[in-house]
C-alpha cells in the first residue's frame, strides 16, 4: 500500500488516496520514492486543458530507492538511487536507433491492454499511469527504461528537479541547440525550466545570456543563475530590447513557458540565421510561425520536448555537474512540502510566483 495524489475530475484538484501496486513484471521497477518536484506540465492535466483518462496519479519528475527489481532487469538493483524520467524509451524505434529516443512513444514499455494494471485501489479498480510514472505517490513501478541509478552523494530532493525540468532546460542548450561558447541565448520565461535553461548557458559557455520573465523575483534569480541581462516580459518593447542588446537579435531565443505571446517573442527576437525553439506547453489550438522574411533571413523554429534528452547518459552528467558546484539546484527550488500539501503547491503555481515546489516523502 501506498499514499497518492489521486486525480479524479480535472478542475477539482487532487485527493490523498491508498493504493496497491502489482509484483514488478520482468522489465519492471518498484521505487519508494523520496521527492517529487510539481510542474506546470501537471496542471494542465489537473485542470483539464490537456486530456487523460482517469483516475490518475500526477506527478512526472522524482528520485527515490529501488525497492525491487523484475527477472530481466539489469540497469539498476535494490538499494539503488535513481531519477525517473517520462522518456521511457524501447530501445527498437526508429527514433530510438536513430539517437532521438526523447521522440520515442514508448509503446512497449507499458502493459499491454490485457495485462492486469500496475497501479490499483484497495478494492481492485485500475488506477491510470500517468506519463509512465505517476510520481506523487509513495511508490512507483515503471520500466526499467524509464529510471537511471545516480550518485548516492547526490540529495534526493535536488536529484528529483532533473527529472523534467533541469533535464527539459539543460537539454535544450547542450542537446538540442549544442550552443556554441559565445553565442546569445535568449530564455523567455524563467520558471524551473527558464531558469535551467540560463544555468545551461552558462555552463556551455553562451556570450549574453538574456533572460525575459515579468516577475522581478524570478527575473533575480535568473542573475543568480548566469544572466548577464534580464528583461522584463510585459514591456510592449521587450523584443526591441533583445535585439538592441545583442546587435541584431540573438542566436538562440528559447520559449519556457507556454503561451503564444512569448512563442511569438522569441521568434521576434532572432538575428539572421537564429533559431526559436519552444518547450512549453501551449493551448492545443496555438501556431507560431516565420514569416517571408524571417525564412529569407535563414531563420529556424523548432520544438525540442524533454530537452531532447539521452536521459541515462544525461541525467548522471547533470548530477555530476550539481556536486561539483556547476549546476544550482538549490536556486531552483523555492519550497519543500509533504504530500499533503500537494493541491496548495499546486495552486503556488497558479500564481506564479514560486520557481519549483517539490513534495518530499519520509
Ligand atoms: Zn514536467
Ligand atoms: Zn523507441
Amino acid at each position: 500500500m501506498a499514499r497518492a495524489a489521486i486525480l479524479e475530475r480535472p478542475g477539482e484538484g487532487l485527493r490523498i488516496a491508498e493504493v496497491t501496486y502489482a509484483e514488478p513484471g520482468p522489465h519492471e521497477v518498484l521505487i519508494d520514492t523520496k521527492a517529487c518536484g510539481l510542474c506546470h506540465s501537471d496542471l494542465h492535466f489537473i485542470d483539464g486543458h490537456y486530456p487523460h483518462a482517469l483516475p490518475c496519479i500526477p506527478g512526472h519528475e522524482a528520485a527515490g530507492v529501488v525497492r525491487a527489481v523484475g527477472s530481466e532487469v539489469k540497469t539498476v538493483k535494490p538499494g539503488d538511487h535513481v531519477v525517473s524520467c517520462l522518456s521511457a524509451f524501447c530501445g527498437h524505434c526508429e527514433f530510438c536507433v536513430t539517437g532521438r529516443m526523447a521522440l520515442c512513444l514508448g509503446g512497449d514499455t507499458r502493459r499491454g491492454k490485457d495485462a492486469p494494471p500496475r497501479i490499483t485501489f484497495a478494492d481492485g479498480t485500475p488506477v491510470n499511469q500517468m506519463l509512465n510514472l505517476s510520481a506523487l505517490s509513495e511508490q512507483m513501478l515503471i520500466h526499467e527504461h524509464a529510471c537511471v541509478a545516480i550518485d548516492k552523494a547526490m540529495p534526493l530532493d535536488r536529484a528529483a528537479v532533473l527529472g523534467c525540468a533541469v533535464t527539459t532546460g539543460a537539454g535544450t542548450i547542450f542537446n538540442a541547440c549544442k550552443v556554441t561558447p559565445g553565442e546569445s541565448v535568449a530564455v523567455i520565461g524563467c520558471g524551473g525550466v527558464g531558469l535551467a535553461v540560463v544555468n545551461a548557458a552558462r555552463i556551455a559557455g553562451a556570450g549574453q545570456i538574456i533572460a525575459v520573465d515579468p516577475l522581478p523575483e524570478k527575473r533575480a534569480l535568473a542573475e543568480v543563475l548566469g544572466a548577464t541581462h534580464t528583461l522584463d516580459a510585459s514591456d510592449p518593447d521587450a523584443a526591441k530590447q533583445i535585439i538592441g542588446l545583442s546587435n541584431g537579435g540573438v542566436h538562440w531565443a528559447i520559449e519556457a513557458v507556454g503561451r503564444q505571446a512569448s512563442a511569438d517573442l522569441a521568434v521576434a527576437a532572432l538575428r539572421r540565421g537564429g533559431t526559436a525553439v519552444i518547450l512549453g506547453m501551449m493551448p492545443l489550438d496555438c501556431k507560431v510561425g516565420l514569416g517571408a522574411m524571417d525564412l529569407l533571413s535563414g531563420k529556424k523554429l523548432m520544438g525540442a520536448i524533454m530537452g531532447m534528452n539521452h536521459f541515462p547518459i544525461d541525467l548522471p552528467r547533470l548530477v555530476d555537474f550539481y556536486l561539483r558546484g556547476l549546476l544550482d539546484l538549490d536556486t531552483i527550488i523555492a519550497e519543500r512540502i509533504p504530500l499533503d500539501q500537494v493541491n496548495e503547491g499546486f495552486n503556488t503555481m497558479r500564481a506564479g510566483h514560486s520557481a519549483r515546489s517539490v513534495v518530499v516523502f519520509d
